[in-house]
């Protein structure tokens, strides 16, 4: 930009350089023109001055000669013999002659430059007649009345228009003895004259220059350029006239001359002007150089802001490649976490999806089989609410890693969502293969979890399906491996099934289910049946569990651990609690009046969610019932407890505190039993009948029941034995000192009718010391 300026600035300065030496070089030459024209003018002006002089003496000269031929001896004599009256014959004529002669002489003696000064002279006596003339045989053609009108001057001048020519004469009155006699006349040679005032002049001499005098002009000189019918007016008024006065003479010489400035090309105006001219061609050149160079600077401005817009797009270009690289970065980036799940690493359920299709369509192509596996965490939910949301996450990452170890090259894990894997492996069609398979992955879980220094187990349920026999669309194979993975849930976890049409069944008969319950919650259809709790040592009923049955009109008889888990799930445990506890309050109070029996009330941990509710319910039931808080016993299950939730413990707190007792229910199926024991305000443990299932042939089981009731009594809390069957089971629970327990031994749960009735009896019987109670079939 500095640099432009500087260019066009540099150009401006030339300009106006150039402009002030052209003005100077004018102004120099205008001047120079002025003082040449003053100093032509003044050469001009000495001229004429030089001819007026030349003139001056010329006519002083004539007059000096006139003026002594008048007085010459033979001027005098003619007249002294004129007035002594001389005739001609005696020597008057002689007189003339010597007067001729006299005269003649001068006329032939008196010159300049070789040239004669006069014409003529002629002697004229006063009264016009001719005495002596050089020239007789012209006319005379002079007016003696004219001369005489002079006679007051001794001499003077006068031009003379003849025929041919005009004539300058000098007259001079002649005396004699002072006494006016004649007049002598000198015509004048006018070439004489005509040298004198043009001998300066040339013939390319362009001036013109008049004798004037009171008679009239007498024409001199007129350049043959400017004849004198081709002067114009314009000419004369531009010519440098001077008009200069003869002195002693009646002449003024007047004179033209050509002006100055058109001598020469020097002095002219139009020289000047010419000059001006040629400063157009520099200034043409330097506006034509300002142009050039603006237009350079237009286009090097253009090229710069083009090279700048080139800058800015290769920029913007990088810009953009690095956007376009970022861009793919993140995309790669999304389209990976659209594809993968977060947590764990693995294809999220879309991926999984999508492959899965993939592989169906190569099984397809190929006739190839498929197994689909549906892998689901049990009880992963109570992990995630007891032990929290990390655990869960942990849990989620060492099951992932653990699963991974199963994946061969062609196979694919991925997460479904929440504890739920996919497997995909493809060329599997041997049964035998596949179950291999899923026992080796049922392994993976044997090894305990580890979460803040707490070992527990988590197993896994495996349902699976296959391409073709099975389904042959993503969406089937999955639903019919997710059904399969139901059912193992239902048979009690921690094992695989495949896929049979008998479970599409079981799901349609959960969905119808799940409507009935509402309606059976509503039509009271659900009841609560009652088993009797033992006195293992004098087989006394001490206590009824409350067990809820619902026969359904369609489905018959519908176990609680099917209906329950429903009721879990879709909100209606609430109301079937609320029922329960209402019942088997009421129910427990009425049966007072027979036995000081308790009444053991299952709860589900999902009615602890809202314990405010809970609390309000229990303590209405015990009020509205009028039951001793101290005759009621809560059963929870150790799930409840992972939850460290404050209400849950503030409203077991409670309960306590109002004389309710708190039982833990299915001891030892749960993760880490021992440690809440202490934790919490217990009275009681039950241990869960799959522990005396095989006691009687499983050395370890008795040890580990011999163990746990051990435990109880150090703690303070009395245990109760669920599933005693047989006989075997009392006598080892005794030899043990296990002090209660509950059976089919003693009784199946029975409806509180039944049940009444077994009260009454087994009072009858313990009375008497009877053996226990018989079996109810
Ligand atoms: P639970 O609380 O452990 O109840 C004992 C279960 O063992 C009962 O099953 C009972 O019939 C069964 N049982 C007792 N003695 C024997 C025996 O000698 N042999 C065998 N094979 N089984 C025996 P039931 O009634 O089917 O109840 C199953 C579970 O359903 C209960 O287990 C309890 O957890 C739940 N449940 C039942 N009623 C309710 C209820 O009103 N509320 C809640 N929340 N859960 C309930
Ligand atoms: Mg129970
Ligand atoms: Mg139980």
């Amino acid at each position: 930009m500095i640099k432009n300026f500087t260019r066009n600035t540099y150009i401006i300065v030339a300009a106006l350089l150039l402009a002030g030496y052209l003005v100077s070089i004018l102004a120099v030459t205008n001047l120079g023109q002025t003082r040449l024209n003053e100093s032509l003018h003044r050469e001009l002006e000495l001229k004429v001055e030089n001819y007026a002089s030349a003139l001056e003496y010329f006519f002083y000269v004539t007059n000096e000669d006139i003026n002594t031929l008048s007085q010459t001896p033979v001027m005098h004599a003619f007249f002294a013999n004129l007035a002594s009256g001389m005739s001609m014959k005696y020597g008057l004529a002689s007189s003339i002659l010597a007067l001729d002669r006299k005269l003649a002489y001068t006329i032939k003696n008196k010159t300049i430059n070789q040239q004669k000064i006069y014409d003529r002279f002629t002697l004229i006596s006063l009264d016009g007649s001719v005495i002596s003339d050089t020239s007789p045989n012209s006319a005379t053609n002079i007016d003696i009345q004219e001369l005489n009108n002079h006679s007051t001057r001794p001499a003077f001048f006068r031009t003379v228009d003849s025929v041919s020519s005009n004539e300058i004469q000098l007259v001079k009155m002649v005396l004699y003895s002072g006494t006016p006699t004649g007049y002598l006349v000198a015509t004048l040679n006018k070439k004489v004259i005509f040298e004198q005032l043009t001998s300066q002049e040339s013939e390319q001499s362009k001036s013109r220059i008049e004798l004037l005098s009171n008679y009239g002009h007498s024409f001199l000189w007129n350049s043959p350029l400017n004849s004198d019918t081709l002067i114009t007016k314009q000419q004369l008024a531009e010519a440098i006239n001077f008009s200069l006065p003869i002195k002693n003479t009646p002449f003024v010489l007047n004179s033209w001359f050509e002006p100055v400035e058109h001598k020469s090309v020097l002095t002219s105006s139009w020289f000047t002007l010419g000059l001006s001219f040629l400063a157009i061609p520099v200034f043409a050149g330097l506006i034509y150089i300002f142009v050039i160079n603006n237009a350079n600077l237009v286009l090097r401005t253009k090229i710069d802001a083009s090279r700048k817009q080139q800058g800015l797009l290769s920029s913007k270009n990088k810009q953009l490649i690095e956007e376009i690289e970022k861009r793919k970065e993140s995309e790669l980036k999304l389209s990976y976490q659209a594809s993968h799940d977060a947590l764990t690493g693995l294809p999220n359920r879309s991926y999984g999806n999508q492959r899965l299709q993939v592989e169906i369509d190569k099984a397809n192509y190929n006739n190839s089989n498929l197994l689909v596996m549906f892998i689901d965490l049990d009880n992963f939910k109570q992990i995630n609410d007891t032990l929290g949301h990390l655990a869960g996450d942990e849990v989620l990452k060492q099951s992932t890693d653990r699963l991974i170890n199963a994946v061969g090259s062609k196979d694919l894990l991925s997460r479904l969502g929440g504890d739920e894997f996919l497997f995909i492996i493809p060329e599997l069609d041997n049964q035998e293969v596949s179950k291999k398979y899923a026992e080796e992955i049922l392994k993976l879980f044997d090894e305990p979890f580890v979460w803040n220094n707490q070992k527990f187990f988590v197993s896994i349920s495996i349902g699976m399906s296959r391409y073709p026999q099975d389904g042959n669309s993503t969406q089937q194979l999955l639903a019919n491996a997710d059904m399969a993975m139901y059912s193992v849930k239902q048979d009690g976890r921690n094992a695989y099934s495949f896929y049979n049409t008998e479970m599409s069944s079981n799901v349609q008969r959960n969905l119808n289910l799940d409507g009935r319950l509402r309606y059976a919650i509503a039509n009271q259809e659900l009841e609560l049946y009652y088993q009797p709790i033992i006195d293992l040592e004098s087989s006394k009923i001490i206590g009824a569990e409350a067990l809820m049955r619902w026969n359904d009109n369609e489905y018959g008889m519908i176990p609680p651990d099917e209906f329950i888990p429903l009721a879990e799930g879709n909100g209606l445990i609430h109301q079937l609690g609320e029922f329960a506890i209402m019942s088997a309050c009421q129910q427990a109070a009425q049966w007072q009046s027979i036995a000081p029996l308790s009444i053991s009330i299952n709860f589900s941990s999902v009615q602890f969610r809202y314990c405010e509710k809970l609390f309000t319910q229990i303590r209405y039931s015990l009020m509205k019932s009028g039951l001793k808080p101290e005759l009621l016993d809560i059963e929870i299950t150790e799930n409840l407890l992972f939850n460290h939730n404050e209400d849950v413990i503030n409203l077991l707190n409670k309960l306590r505190t109002m004389g309710v007792r708190l039982t833990i229910d299915d001891f030892g199926t749960g993760y880490s039993a021992l440690s809440y024991l202490q934790k919490f305000p217990f009275d009681q443990l039950k241990i869960d009948r799959s522990f005396l299932m095989n006691i009687r042939k499983n050395k370890a089981d008795r040890e580990l029941v011999t163990a746990i009731v051990a435990m109880a009594k150090a703690l303070n809390l009395s245990v109760v034995a669920e599933g005693i069957e047989e006989q075997w089971h009392t006598n080892f629970l005794n030899s043990i000192h296990c002090e209660f327990g509950q059976g089919f031994l003693y009784s199946k749960p029975v409806p509180a009718v039944e049940f009444e009735k077994l009260l009454i009896a087994n009072l009858e019987e313990t009375r008497d010391h009877q053996p226990a109670l018989n079996i109810v079939k």
